[in-house]
């Protein structure tokens, strides 16, 4: 089995790291460059990128996540860690950083205020069985995307999965539900990246 990280430096971790195992990794948590070498893929858990971003920087993972990216490890990351895989963002801390990896520009909180939080079903392509049980959680948007980057599913006209050669995000929390299905499709991209 493929050894899975999990940047642990704020946000649902653990959730991954029981999706991860139900997919057929080894999960383990990744918060030390000596920790993310060590892994075959990482996910970018959900939180709040302003403190993942400032962490980041404290901890020295900065500029070794950025070039985990550039290198074309397996990455993927659900709604703060979609935030954190963006090349651009709007309504973004002014300081605040991403690794980028996405040739997408992504807008925070993008879903508003009043729909703060909402599960809806949506359909992920190269997901057989059915949509995915959507959990959105003050979630972002991809507002635009550039050439490379393959729309995978959209909620309400708005792009909220992307994948870029190694590099998978959405803007919803499968962690948090049952279905390991996105999960399982990442394993996959680490086993054949
Ligand atoms: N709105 C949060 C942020 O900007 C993301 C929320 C989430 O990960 N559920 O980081």
């Amino acid at each position: 089995s493929p050894t899975i990280g999990v940047l642990a430096l704020q946000g649902d971790v653990r959730e991954h790291l029981v999706a991860l195992a139900a997919a057929g990794a080894l999960a383990r948590p990744v918060r030390r460059p000596e920790e993310l070498a060590e892994v075959d893929g990482l996910v970018v858990p959900g939180g709040e990128s302003t403190t993942i971003s400032k962490l980041a920087v404290v901890f020295g993972m900065l500029e070794p996540l950025r070039a985990y990216v550039r290198d074309g490890r397996p990455v993927y990351g659900t709604c703060a860690g979609m935030i954190m895989l963006a090349d651009k963002l709007l309504d973004g801390r002014d300081d605040q950083e991403t690794l980028g990896g996405v040739d997408m520009i992504v807008r925070r909180n993008a879903f508003g205020r009043q729909n703060e939080s909402f599960e809806a079903a949506v359909d992920v392509a190269g997901i057989a069985g059915g949509p995915v049980e959507g959990v959105f959680i003050r979630a972002p948007w991809a507002e635009s995307t550039g050439a490379a980057v393959e729309t995978l599913a959209r909620y309400d006209g708005h792009v909220v999965a992307v994948r870029q050669g190694n590099v998978l995000a959405t803007s919803f929390h499968p962690e948090l539900t049952g279905d390991h299905r996105v999960h399982a499709l990442f394993v996959d991209m680490v086993r054949a990246p």
